[in-house]
């Protein structure tokens, strides 16, 4: 069911079922693993199911094996509501909010890490074999990794986070995480740094020699791997059915979806449910000042020559190298030319696509971007009418332009993430803590916080190394050797 997005160099198979590809998500020549044949659904057999039971349809239609699917899905009984793991909120007549943060780590990560992981620990345990997971973060995928694979047998996740560019509950999601088989990296350097040290060690010969002599394979949890991807389909196609289902929607209309984006991935799940057949209209990729993937969808072209990654306030959008970009090139335009492209892109550091080209493209998405300012702007507007709001679910709603379209706005991360910034927006000291900020708006709009975010504050930071890029690759040999 799975071919690679850069076609194959005779060394590996050609198709790979979804299993393989959670274990080994790199395709040939630096590729990923991409769906070989994207089948129609057929609304009136999904529109009265289950949320697991719509999962387990859609690994059906794609031929995705689903014999630890069952397993994976009791994750979702720990979300707030156990039988559905999303909410959604109305806006006005036309805009509704998707909450995907109703898990553990309450960002929307956790909708497909939490049964990803388990399924990854399942497998694993199958295999007989050492995994070493090794992860980049900018400062959500770090702790719903870390949530997911915690404790789990022959599993050993190295968590690389840049060191001032998480909020503080992000950072203590991570550092906080006592389980043995967790090793927390704060890193000098931003998110695209830590990305690219990743990347370094795993072309690293004597790192890999390492491993191998160890015993070691080595797997990723960030959305370049598939198992991620699957599961990110199925709340946009969710979504769909419950604005029919509530009869907010009729079955000849078309939504529009806005989604805050960084890595591409949520975004991907919601191009495939498009191709699936879900009327969705345009897919709208709000963006923050790092706004490489507004200028692609407007001008075709992806240049970062001569950009340096900004700090935001919406900082899980804070990516130059967006990875899963890769996905929709190949599905639109081939595997030779996604080859051909993401070479001048490792190269040139750019790519550009034709005039046809970008209309293809132009057919599923549309943009648009917002500064720092502008996303204060909208969570204050909203706290106005007592809807809070996280940043980056911010930078979509003010992507949102009334057009008669129904729309779903993508809510990626709940207030408690990122009760700072969103203090600064309605007027407190931009200086104050988490702690202070997060008991500030929950007293003044009598929103519960968590118990997963209360009771990081107590806690020790216990996991926490402080690395420069140079020793990465023997730090985590000597942490290896340590605990093997
Ligand atoms: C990861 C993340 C994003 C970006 O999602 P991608 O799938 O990488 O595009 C947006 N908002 C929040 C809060 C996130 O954690």
């Amino acid at each position: 069911m799975l071919i690679e997005t850069r076609g194959n160099d005779k060394k590996r198979c050609v198709n790979i079922g979804l299993h393989e590809a959670i274990l080994n998500p790199i395709a040939s020549f630096n590729g990923l693993w991409s769906l070989k044949n994207i089948p129609q659904i057929n609304i009136n057999d999904i529109k009265d199911l289950s949320y697991n039971d719509l999962t387990k349809y859609i690994f059906e239609i794609l031929g995705a094996d689903s014999s630890l699917l069952d397993d994976a899905l009791l994750s979702y009984k720990t979300f707030d509501n156990p039988h559905t793991p999303l909410d959604f909120a109305k806006l006005d007549d036309n805009l509704f909010l998707q909450k995907l943060y109703t898990g553990p780590t309450r960002a929307f990560k956790d909708m497909a890490m939490q049964p990803f992981g388990r399924m990854l620990c399942n497998l694993v345990k199958k295999e007989d074999k050492k995994y070493l997971i090794l992860t980049a973060t900018s400062g959500d995928t770090g702790p719903a990794t870390l949530e997911a694979v915690k404790n789990a047998q022959n599993i050993y996740a190295i968590c690389m986070y840049p060191k001032d560019g998480t909020s503080d509950v992000q950072r203590l999601q991570m550092t906080t995480n006592d389980a043995k088989n967790i090793k927390v990296l704060a890193l000098d350097g931003d998110f695209d740094d830590a990305q690219s040290i990743l990347k370094n060690l795993l072309n690293d010969t004597s790192f890999r020699e390492f491993l191998d002599k160890n015993n070691f394979c080595i797997s990723a949890t960030n959305s370049i791997n598939f198992g991620r991807i699957i599961f990110q389909i199925i709340y946009h196609i969710y979504s769909y059915i419950y604005l029919l289902k509530n009869h907010i929607i009729n079955n000849t209309e078309s939504i529009n979806i806005i989604v805050p984006s960084g890595n591409f991935g949520n975004a991907l799940g919601a191009f495939y449910a498009k191709i699936m057949g879900i009327k969705i209209n345009k897919i709208i990729i709000a963006t923050n000042a790092n706004s490489v993937l507004f200028d692609f969808i407007k001008t075709g072209k992806y240049d970062i020559r001569n950009r340096k990654l900004l700090k935001t306030n919406s900082p899980a959008m804070d990516i130059l190298k967006s990875s899963n970009m890769e996905r929709v090139l190949f599905h639109l335009y081939g595997h030779e030319r996604t080859k051909e492209l993401m070479e001048n892109l490792d190269k040139n550091k750019s790519y550009e696509i034709s005039n046809n080209e970008l209309a293809k493209l132009n057919l599923y998405f549309d943009t648009y971007k917002s500064d720092d300012n502008a996303t204060l702007a909208i969570i204050k507007e909203y706290a106005q009418k007592n809807i809070i709001i996280d940043p980056h679910t911010a930078t979509a709603l003010n992507a949102y332009k009334n057009d008669g379209i129904k729309t779903i706005i993508v809510s990626t991360a709940q207030w408690s993430k990122f009760a700072p910034t969103i203090a600064k927006a309605l007027g407190l000291d931009s200086a104050c803590s988490d702690k202070d900020a997060l008991d500030y708006i929950s007293n003044k709009f009598s929103l519960p916080i968590h118990k997963n975010i209360e009771s990081l504050f107590n806690k020790d930071e216990c996991n926490k190394t402080i690395v420069d890029s140079s020793n990465v690759g023997s730090i985590i040999k000597e942490w290896l050797k340590s605990i093997n």
